[in-house]
């Protein structure tokens, strides 16, 4: 049975650099809002077929200044769900996406998931697979790693899921 039209909510969290918002990624696939600005938050609207569903995305690409801004309280509350973004050259943002989920307050259902981006640069790999592997199942969610500069459609497939899994929580 189709359900019309859902809203779902996705805050994209990870360090600087990471390829949250490069004009290859986010951009792309979503339509923006506002003005666009490498320095601040900005959040993307699309409406989207998942499995027959009407998803109305909307997406808050984050934006912390360094690596010791968490996000806030308001950003967790106000998603459905969360993309955990690091990339696999860099430890530092493997590290800062432990430190969110070990300084952030999770509400138990909330969807998450982990990405290794920039797996096309394996030459320059700081963080392996397994580890990724690892701290997916830590934070009890799925993990994959992505090329989202190389694979644009492979980040579109990893909203969608991160949809399915809010429309099945929501369906509890
Ligand atoms: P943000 O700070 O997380 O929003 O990162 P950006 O989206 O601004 O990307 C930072 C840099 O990483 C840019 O130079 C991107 O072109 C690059 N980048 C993003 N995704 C990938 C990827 O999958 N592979 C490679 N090699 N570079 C990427
Ligand atoms: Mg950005």
């Amino acid at each position: 049975k189709k359900s019309g039209l859902s809203e779902v909510k996705v805050a994209v969290i990870g360090a600087p650099g990471v390829g949250k918002s490069g004009k290859t990624t986010i951009s792309l696939l979503w339509r923006y809002i506002g003005e666009y600005d490498h320095q601040s938050e900005s959040k993307y609207k699309s409406e989207v077929q998942v499995d027959g569903d009407t998803i109305l995305f909307e997406i808050l690409d984050t934006c912390p200044k360094s690596g010791d801004e968490m996000p806030t309280r308001d950003t967790i509350h106000w998603a459905d769900g969360i993309l955990l973004v690091y990339a696999i050259t860099d430890r530092d943002s493997f590290n800062y996406v432990r430190r969110v989920r070990a300084c952030t307050e999770f509400s138990a259902n909330l969807p998450v998931l982990l990405v290794g981006n920039k797996d096309d640069m394996i030459h320059l790999r700081q963080v392996s697979t397994e580890e990724g592997e690892i701290l997916g199942k830590d934070f009890d969610c799925t993990f994959e790693e992505v090329a989202a500069a190389e694979q644009v459609m492979e980040i579109a497939d990893v909203f969608h899921e991160l949809a399915r899994k809010v429309l099945a929580t929501r369906r509890k």
